[in-house]
């Protein structure tokens, strides 16, 4: 009889970092629940991380390296799987090629699940170094990028990211976040919910900007339908209020800040009457969440994807923090405040005080001349970058953890592109949309395959926690470290146990010679030698940890944080709440916060003329998240996607009654660039003048693997954005799109392959 055995581990599907209490019997998961005893989520979860156990049996899930062959393909042996890779990429990249700008010819898409993988997260770097292309890639552009572009200007590192303390705040302003669906995005607090729900208990207000009458905007004192893509104009009128009525009080912060005045002259002209016709919002219900923003005791604003994958999302995101200032509520307890992780902190040099700052446009892309923004071009020009002939064209690719064919704007022409590259590599678990286009594909471990640690999300947290998960079951295959330290080997020449020792010995040199560091003049090679783990990944957390602020600094006889303690606490170890961290933490160059960067000046301008222009005339598409969802990877567990269709387009009844269209009909939605049939949803829940779809469908193309995906297909709702980007960021404009509805014609299937 086989052993049933409870194993706890963080749910690595999406930022809120749940403890789950895993039920295994033998090698199968047979349920998933919230641990209660975990630290930081205590019991709860979501439909999502109780399918952990389908993703992992998911007998979709590629097991072994596929290679094409003809028209199909042929499952081989790891060693072949990357001698086909080597070939395959040896024209633009190998160990005795040159390494200047031929290697341009090798493009990298880089996926969103990369930043939950302990290993991808530390062993991209060195395959990125070995490859050595500009031309890389990634989910970032079609979501966050506004964010840390503004970060990086206003802190002097992108990743200096304030998050709302909302355990003990006393007013929430959420733009275009729904966090009862989502969870909650570049902000890790489990059970999202629950926490808005307890805001609201102890007398705290919740304020909510929002096309769509979310969940979210169902438990808030007030919803305001704002017109989509313009956030950014509505809350320069929040901050012309406070500046018009003398509201302004940045305190503590105040001699560490730079552009107040700079940051007035700016919200000038958008006077809340001047902006209404444009926002659809009420001249007299923006003055009142000002006078509420700046008279509560504690407060905090907040924007994502709706607020910044849009239009102007850079000048949003960057607006949230310079209201956060302006009210004294930027780095104090229930304001917005820096997260704690509790392993070492590495300053980003280039940003460092007394360096140059946070750069932007260091190289450009070749066809658009679009600047690099953190070492990445925006995923809108990847099509173009493969499709136009000449020097640095794209002739390769590499994915990783990536479906950029659902997941970036206009779908259909990238798809189109990929077709046509002389060779493509994706590590990946599905046959997917992008994928399918593959030479090889070169399939990472389950998620229960592999430890996890969230270096990545420790930096969006809520609380200081620290918590560790061993992996479950042994991996048929080599891991992300092993498959991306491989490709680094191949193409760069270095040994691959080289290249798996490097992540953590490049840390241990740059630590001692750090002065401040907890290890600093000590003896590397006596670090190296003390640092525990037999998981290369483990390692690094080992020694990251224990340099971190509640680390043993690998003192003998010091307690602290370490890879065993962590071991030992299951559950997690909670290290307490946020804590005042400016002006310590900036990273710009003279130490200061910059509330008025110079690089937006220009984007402010032109948001003021755009505003001046008037509304456009036209449907205005915006995006949807739904509970059961996560981008494009998750529809093919059948827990997920039972229950009606999801992939409907929402309008409101009135819309629906000028066009003559009834609730289920099928309707076609065409944009600039695309068009797709869809089911119609009339409802309320949309403003007038705004349509919804969510994203990360359009499923079933030939050649997929994906059974239950692929039987409710849905649309892809990047078969009708077009190209078109932020500005400042790059981040493509998902939201806010110009589409016409009309009915289909009767012979148009309503929701079926579209590719
Ligand atoms: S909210 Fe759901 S998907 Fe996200 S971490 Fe928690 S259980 Fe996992």
């Amino acid at each position: 009889m086989e052993q049933i055995r409870t194993a706890y581990r963080t749910c690595p599907l999406c930022e809120a970092t749940c403890g789950l209490a895993l039920r295994v019997r033998g090698a199968r998961i047979e349920s998933v629940r919230g641990d209660a005893d975990d630290v930081f989520s205590r019991g709860y979860l979501c439909p999502k991380g109780a399918a952990l156990g389908e993703l992992h049996h998911d007998p979709d899930r590629l097991r072994r390296p596929r290679v094409r062959e003809g028209a199909g393909w042929r499952e081989v042996s790891w060693d072949e799987a990357f001698d086909r890779v080597v070939a395959g990429l040896a024209p633009y990249a190998s160990a005795d090629r040159p390494r200047d700008r031929s290697r341009d010819a090798v493009g990298v898409y880089l996926g969103n699940p990369n930043t939950h993988n302990l290993a991808a997260t530390l062993f991209m770097r060195p395959f990125l170094k070995a490859l050595g292309t500009r031309n890389l890639f990634s989910a970032s552009t079609v979501d966050q990028m506004p964010r840390e572009v503004a970060c990086g200007w206003l802190y002097g590192n992108p990743g200096l990211n304030p998050v709302p303390d909302i355990d003990r705040s006393s007013f929430l302003l959420l733009l275009g976040a729904n966090p009862l669906e989502s969870n909650g995005s570049l902000w890790t607090a489990p059970d999202l919910p629950g926490r808005l729900r307890a805001l609201r208990k102890r007398g705290g207000r919740l304020v909510v900007v929002d096309p769509v009458s979310t969940r979210t905007a169902a438990l808030a004192n007030l919803h305001i339908p704002i017109r989509p893509g313009t956030d950014a104009a509505w809350l320069l009128a929040l901050a012309h209020v406070l500046f018009a009525e003398g509201r302004v009080a940045v305190g503590r912060l105040a001699e560490h800040a730079n552009g107040i005045e700079t940051a007035r002259r700016w919200a000038e002209p958008f006077a809340p009457e001047v902006v209404a016709g444009w926002t659809g919002v009420p001249a007299e219900t923006t003055r009142q969440v000002a006078r509420d923003l700046a008279e509560a005791p504690s407060a905090a604003v907040y924007g994502r994807m709706g607020a910044h994958a849009a239009a102007f999302g850079t000048v949003a995101a960057w607006a949230s923090d310079l209201l956060n200032a302006l009210t004294g509520n930027l780095d104090r307890e229930g304001g917005v405040m820096l997260p704690r992780p509790p392993e070492t902190r590495v300053r980003a040099s280039p940003a460092a005080p007394g360096g140059r700052g946070f750069q932007i446009g260091r190289w450009h892309s070749r066809v658009r001349g679009e600047p690099e923004r953190r070492s990445e071009f925006p995923s809108a020009v990847l099509a173009e970058e493969i499709e136009e002939s000449g020097p640095g064209q794209i002739r390769a690719l590499v994915t990783v953890a990536g479906n950029p064919v659902l997941s970036t704007p206009n779908g259909r022409r990238l798809d189109a592109a990929l077709a046509t590259l002389d060779f493509m590599v994706s590590v990946d678990p599905y046959l997917n949309e992008t994928t399918r286009h593959a030479d090889v594909i070169l399939p990472p471990p389950s998620p229960l395959e592999r430890s996890h640690y969230d270096l990545t999300y420790n930096h969006a947290s809520v609380r200081c926690i620290a918590h560790h998960s061993p992996a479950l079951f042994e991996p048929e295959g080599p891991g992300e470290a092993e498959i991306l330290a491989r490709l680094a080997s191949l193409i760069g020449g270095s040994p691959v146990d080289t290249i798996l020792r490097g992540a953590l010995r490049e840390r241990i040199e740059r630590e001692v010679s750090r002065p401040g560091s907890p290890i600093a003049g000590r003896d590397a090679d006596e670090i190296e030698g003390l640092v525990e783990g037999e998981d290369p990944s483990d390692r690094v957390v080992d020694f990251l940890v224990r340099t971190g602020r509640y680390g043993d600094a690998f003192e003998q006889g010091r307690e602290g944080l370490s890879l065993a303690a962590l071991r030992d606490a299951p559950h997690g170890i909670d290290l307490g709440p946020m804590e005042p961290a400016f002006p310590d933490a900036l990273e710009t160059p003279d130490a200061r916060i910059d509330l008025a960067p110079e690089p937006l000046a220009s984007e402010v301008d032109r948001l003021a003329a755009a505003v001046d222009a008037g509304p456009l005339e036209s449907l205005l598409l915006v995006g949807r998240r739904h509970l059961r969802s996560n981008n494009s990877w998750l529809h093919n567990l059948p827990s997920l996607v039972t229950g009606r269709p999801r992939c409907t387009l929402w309008m409101h009844p009135g819309d629906c009654a000028a066009r003559g269209l009834g609730d289920r009909e099928t309707v076609e939605v065409r944009s600039e660039v695309g068009h797709v049939v869809v089911p119609l949803e009339s409802t309320e829940d949309v403003a007038a003048g705004v349509v919804s779809l969510p994203h990360g469908y359009g499923h079933g193309a030939p050649g997929t693997r994906l059974g239950v995906a692929g039987a409710r297909p849905g649309v892809s709702a990047n078969d009708l954005t077009e190209g078109e980007i932020d500005v400042a960021s790059g981040n493509a404009v998902l939201n806010g799109v110009p589409v016409q509805v009309r009915a289909a014609g009767r012979s148009s299937s309503p929701s079926g392959p579209n590719r």
